[in-house]
Formats: C-alpha cells, structure tokens, sequence
C-alpha cells in the first residue's frame, strides 16, 4: 500500500506539471494574439485616413490649431480700438504683441536698400491722432507706391501702444497695461524707473517701467530696430512741442534731421523746453543702437493729423543721408 501511495502521488506532480506549462504557453499565445491585432488596427487605420474637415481661418488669424489644446493657453486678442484694413493693399507684419496679445502692426513700402522707420501711437490714444496720421500715410502710400524712391525700404509701426489707444482717448490712454509709459522703458543709458515730474507730464502716475525694456511692446520695437539697418526714423507724438534729436546729447545727425524736418513742417525746433528731462526713450536708444538718426516729432494738436506738413516730412525722411 505504502509503494502505491507513493507512486500516484509522483503521477499527480507530473498530470498538474503538464497543465501548469499548457496554461502558461496559452496565455503566452493569447497576448501575443491580442498585441498583434491592436498594431495591424493601428497600421490600417494609418493606410486609410479619413479627409480633414475644411475650416475658414480669418485673415487676421496666425495661430494653425494644435492637435491638443493646451489648458494654459490664452487666446490673442485680434483687433485693433480702430480696426484699419488696408483696401486692396497689403496685409500688415505682426511683430509682436501688446500685453493683451493686441498686434503691433508695421506696414512695408518699397524695396531698396536704404531702409527708414515712422513709428507712431507710442503713447496710446492720447496721442490717437498720430496713429491716424500713420494709417493716412500707409493710405495714400498704397494709393501712390511711387511715393517711395526706388532705393528706399520704408517701414510703418502705425500703432506701438495699441492697448493704451483701445483704453481711451485721453489721459488715461497714455501707458500701457503696466502702467509704464513706454517712451520711457527703452534700455538707453539714461534710463531710470521713475524722474523728476518737474515740466513733465503728470496727469496720471507711471513708470518707465520695472526694468529697462521690461515691456513687450519696447522689446517688440527693439528686436525690429535690431533686425533692420535703419537710415533714419521718426517717432511721432502730440502735441505741440515741437521736434526732438535722439542722444543724450543730441546726436549729430539727428539734429540735422530734426531741423531739416523743422523746416518743412513748421514745428518747433529746437523745440520748447518745459524742463522736463527725457528718460529712456525710443529715439535716444535708437541712435545708441545703430539707426542712423532719430527723432521724436510732436503734431501740433492732439486732434488734427497734419497730414499736408507730415507729407513733407516723409519726403525729407526718405531723401535723409546720416
Ligand atoms: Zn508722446
């Protein structure tokens, strides 16, 4: 008994041993079935894709759809407080945006080697009329292209500070988002965050930002100015006191374009000292950063356009040699 016992105890290790290694091989089997079949779905839904569906992008729109959206993302803002949409003209460059994603706009003209710059709205919507005298000009270019001497690229930037003109048309639509008056945020040598408001502009606090170039519509005209080999250029505002060299002192050659556009225009120039010290502006920093010769010009109103002198100016611009 005690000899059978033990033999039908070594057939039930071998009888479960066999089961055990069929088991272990039909799973083996089945997942390497089931793998198999998810890759050739995989491969035949790759052969035959279905078409996309057709989707009207506006013309304003630069951003294709990603395929995930991305949780984080806010959307830009694509308008303009006076929306201007050149008719049967060109469509213009973004070259970067303001704080609320509204787009900086620069319109090209001409094709020549000697390039020159106009950049207007730099203090919003309380000097508005300069982006106005901006989109006549980019007009009446477009209408008459031979306005625009034959070596001559000319570069429009027709609203820098496109948040402060959507803000209001007054005091309150001087700075940007930040606060931060951006005539005073560019990295030139003298900047400094805060001045002596003494024959300065005080009708609303500001700053010249949190640092030098702290603004992104600042670095969005520097990395333009970077790019390019400007000649000369003219930064517009309003109103009244007349025109400003760039460089601290004045730069040679921008005094020279200063009184040459003085000339033409009959703005003031020199122009009227308040006693106002100048921090960090646009121009100063252009002349220190290669652009020929800058200057800062004020319209005489902070309404009218001046559209007659300010084609005059154009033509002086133009024809400049630094
Ligand atoms: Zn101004």
């Amino acid at each position: 008994m005690a000899r059978r016992k033990q033999s039908s105890h070594a057939w039930v290790f071998v009888i479960w041993g066999i089961n055990g290694i069929a088991i272990i091989s039909l799973l083996v089997v089945s997942a390497f079935y089931t793998t198999s079949l998810r890759a050739s779905a995989a491969k035949g839904s790759n052969q035959t894709p279905r078409p996309g569906e057709t989707r009207k992008i506006p013309p304003t729109s630069y951003f294709l759809p990603t395929l995930t959206p991305n949780p984080f993302y806010t959307p830009p803002v694509f308008e303009t407080s006076t929306p201007f949409v050149l008719e049967n003209g060109q469509r213009p460059t973004i070259i970067g945006f303001s704080l609320a994603g509204r787009p900086i706009e620069t319109y090209t003209f001409g094709a020549g080697e000697k390039e020159y710059l106009i950049v207007a709205g730099i203090h919003g919507g309380y000097e508005g009329n300069t982006v106005a005298l901006a989109n006549e000009l980019i007009t009446y270019i477009n209408a008459k292209p031979e306005t625009i001497p034959t070596d001559v690229t000319l570069y429009i930037i027709r609203n820098m500070n496109p948040d402060g003109e959507a803000r209001s048309h007054d005091v309150d639509g001087r700075v940007n988002n930040n606060g931060v008056d951006l005539n005073r945020n560019f990295p030139s040598g003298n900047w400094t965050a805060d001045w002596d408001r003494n024959g300065c502009w005080i009708f609303r606090p500001t700053t010249g930002g949190a640092y030098p170039g702290s603004e992104p519509e600042t670095r969005s005209v520097m990395s333009f100015i970077h790019s390019h080999r400007i000649e000369a250029m003219i930064s517009y505002h309003s109103a009244a006191l007349g025109i400003f060299p760039g460089g601290v002192p004045w730069e040679a050659a921008s005094k020279r374009l200063a009184s040459a556009l003085g000339k033409v225009t009959g703005y003031p120039y020199p122009p009227i000292d308040t006693g106002c010290e100048y921090t960090g502006t646009l121009a100063d920093w252009a002349v220190e950063n290669g652009v020929g010769a800058a200057v800062d010009m004020e319209l005489s109103t902070h309404k009218e356009t001046d559209f007659d002198r300010n084609l005059k100016a154009l033509k002086v611009l133009l024809g400049f040699m630094p």
